[in-house]
């Protein structure tokens, strides 16, 4: 299992969905030698689940300027300016981009490229494939790739970073990542001369009930979390309004964007007949939705008490398979409803994550060399809600940016602000279950992502610290392997189960302290767990145990900041508390690891632009 490779390149990309090979691209364009590592193939990456489109302000009549204005509204104010005006000003090129690498956008009889309405946006500015705009955009990208021969390690599950040893994280440097090859059992070191990047995607495994895949379990947002950079609003979670029931599986925002009605089980139009969104209704903004439905299930007009019905029958046959044929299959496939005939039972499911590792919009993290990108990251342009149609665009313009910059490139555009921003303030927060009396090494993986030598002497020699990381994995999964201990999968599902049932749609003080509660019991659990299957190929018990304590780390992070948070902003409603507070609580959460102990502090929300300032309003639709 040892090995005394190590593979070396300037830039080591981690992940190979959107964000990491948009990002693996730049930085070979920029001069860079770049490496893509992931535990999928990349074309096997969760983007490619993306049905609805990308937002991008490409006609005439509509502006980036417009398109800023509808994300930091979406956000419910949470956003960071800056970074949602990079975002808006820069993703009509990076979808040009695509358009001229041969993606195959959905096109008007003229020619031009469709665009449709979607939830929260004041123009129809969602460009997209079909109903599969996720799979071409991997596609066309991978194919960019390959084409520029970028060597791409796939199959190989990233366990750690190797990142020196600082008291403080922000003196930290990292220089590289540790793999494990999931054919072979191999485990090496992968050197980056200039920068490694994150971009492991999102983290749905921490709830039972998701859109997200099996392998989303928030690898990046853990590792880099070990290795002292902060989780940024991290309780801010995207329940999607339109899944399958019994599966999880997305039915695309596309299918309101292009006129699909909501009905409760007594037949009301309930976004409209129940006043959630009067303007908006079903194109109201995602969390609005979600809310509205679950509304209508608890007070009793749902559908077997679960859910309400998503009809599009209205749009005919035609339009239907021109643009959405691909919902179809789905709710054939998984639900057996055939969407032509009948309307499609949909509740509300997790989706996406707001929050992820603190970063500015270059993707630089406060540990010198270490990047994140895509869904993992965390730039600060969803805030407390996401637009629908503005995470790939995240993935192709930050992605961009963090590839130049991690291989050197200056930059002549714009200054886009970089570093840490804003004042650090303390949390005003009790823990308040026994999170400081944690029994010594009973923390979900090693604290000790940084390296120092056995003996505790620092190690700063950017190999000898590549080394020390690589030991501390193959002793790790050696003990792994020895141990009959606990297994993963029961602990994984108590955190699932604790986490649907209590830091859901609707949080309630209680519920957040008996989720805590349970995730330190997973914590202890999981001290002792142990991998019964003894193969050192294709183990995927092994792989799953690791995953499952990144998947801890979160949920823990995760609800801690949902508890503190006593306010109702975005995604984050609180029984407690159902107004937007701005004047405690305009301002972002973050969460440091600090020897596996979270420590809560918070930094201002930027909401100067370049030419203006958003004012906080009230959010209606
Ligand atoms: C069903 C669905 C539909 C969506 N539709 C839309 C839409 O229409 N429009 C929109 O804007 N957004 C949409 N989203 C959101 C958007 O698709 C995602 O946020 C985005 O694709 C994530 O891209 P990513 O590159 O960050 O991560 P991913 O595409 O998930 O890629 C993550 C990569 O990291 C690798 N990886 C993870 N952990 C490790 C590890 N430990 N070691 C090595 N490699 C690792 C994986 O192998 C993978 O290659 C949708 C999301 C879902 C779930």
């Amino acid at each position: 299992m040892a090995s005394n490779t190590t593979y070396e390149h300037d830039v080591i990309v981690v992940g190979a969905g959107g964000a990491g090979l948009r990002a693996a691209i730049a930085a070979q364009e920029a001069g860079a030698d770049v490496a893509i590592v992931s535990k999928l193939h990349p074309v096997r990456s969760h983007t490619g689940a993306a049905e609805g489109g990308i937002n991008a302000a490409i006609r005439e009549g509509d502006s980036w300027e417009d398109h800023a204005y509808d994300t930091m509204k979406g956000s419910d104010y949470l956003g960071d300016a800056p970074a949602i005006e990079a975002l808006c000003r820069e993703s009509p090129k990076e979808t040009i981009q695509l358009e001229h690498w041969g993606m195959a956008f959905s096109r008007e009889e003229d020619g031009t490229v469709s665009q449709r309405p979607f939830g929260g946006l004041s123009f129809p500015r969602t460009t997209y494939a079909g109903a599969e705009t996720g799979h071409q955009l991997l596609h066309t990208m991978y194919e960019q790739v390959v084409k520029r021969g970028i060597e791409v390690y796939d199959e190989w599950h990233v366990m750690n970073l190797a990142v020196t040893d600082e008291d403080d994280p922000t003196d930290r440097s990292c220089h590289g990542v540790v793999g494990y090859e999931i054919r072979s059992g191999e485990i090496a070191g992968f050197r980056a001369r200039d920068g490694v990047i994150l971009a492991t995607g999102g983290m749905g495994q921490v709830f039972d009930h998701t859109t997200n895949a099996v392998a989303n379990t928030g690898d990046g947002v853990a590792m880099a979390y070990r290795a002292g950079v902060p989780m940024e609003d991290m309780e801010f979670i995207q329940f999607h309004p339109t899944t399958l029931p019994s599966t999880g599986v997305l039915i695309s925002e596309g299918v309101r964007g292009e006129g699909g009605i909501l009905y409760n089980g007594e037949g009301e139009r309930f976004m409209f007949e129940h006043g959630y969104a009067n303007n908006d209704g079903e194109l109201a903004s995602r969390d609005v939705v979600a809310r509205a439905e679950l509304t209508e299930v608890n007070e009793g007009r749902g559908i077997e008490d679960e859910y309400v019905h998503l009809d599009m029958r209205h749009l005919g046959e035609d339009r239907i398979l021109d643009r959405l044929e691909n919902i179809l299959h789905l709710a054939e496939d998984f639900e057996g409803v055939d969407g032509l005939e009948e309307p499609m039972p949909v509740k509300p499911g997790q989706h996406y994550a707001m929050g992820g590792i603190e970063t500015n919009e270059y993707g630089q993290t406060c540990v010198d060399g270490l990047y994140a990108v895509g869904e993992c990251a965390c730039a600060s342009v969803h805030g407390a809600n996401r637009l629908g149609g503005n995470a790939l665009p995240e993935l192709i313009v930050f992605g961009k940016l963090a590839g130049r910059h991690a291989a050197g490139e200056e930059f002549d555009e714009p200054e886009i602000e970089t570093g840490k921003r804003g004042d650090h303030e303390d949390a005003d927060f009790d823990a308040p279950v026994t999170l400081g009396e944690r029994e010594p090494g009973s923390d979900a993986g090693p604290a000790d992502a940084s390296a120092a030598a056995d003996g505790g002497e620092a190690v700063t020699d950017p190999d000898a610290v590549l080394e020390v990381a690589v030991d501390r994995e193959i002793e790790h999964v050696e003990e792994l392997l020895e141990t009959d201990g606990v297994n993963h999968a029961e602990i994984r599902s108590a955190v699932q189960e604790t986490m649907t049932a209590n830091v859901n749609v609707f949080r309630e003080e209680e519920g957040l302290k008996e989720a805590l509660v349970d995730l330190r019991e997973a914590r202890d659990r999981y001290a002792d767990v142990g991998v019964s299957d003894p193969s050192r190929t294709f183990n995927t018990d092994l792989l799953h145990t690791l995953e499952t304590r990144n998947i801890i780390d979160i949920a823990e992070a995760l609800t801690m900041g949902a508890l503190a948070r006593n306010e109702f902003r975005g995604a984050h409603w609180r029984k407690e508390n159902q107004i937007r507070d701005d004047e405690n609580w305009l301002k972002h959460t973050l969460i440091s690891w600090n020897d596996g102990d979270p420590d809560l502090w918070y930094r201002p929300v930027i909401l100067e632009g370049e030419n203006k300032r958003y004012e906080p309003k009230v959010r209606s639709y």
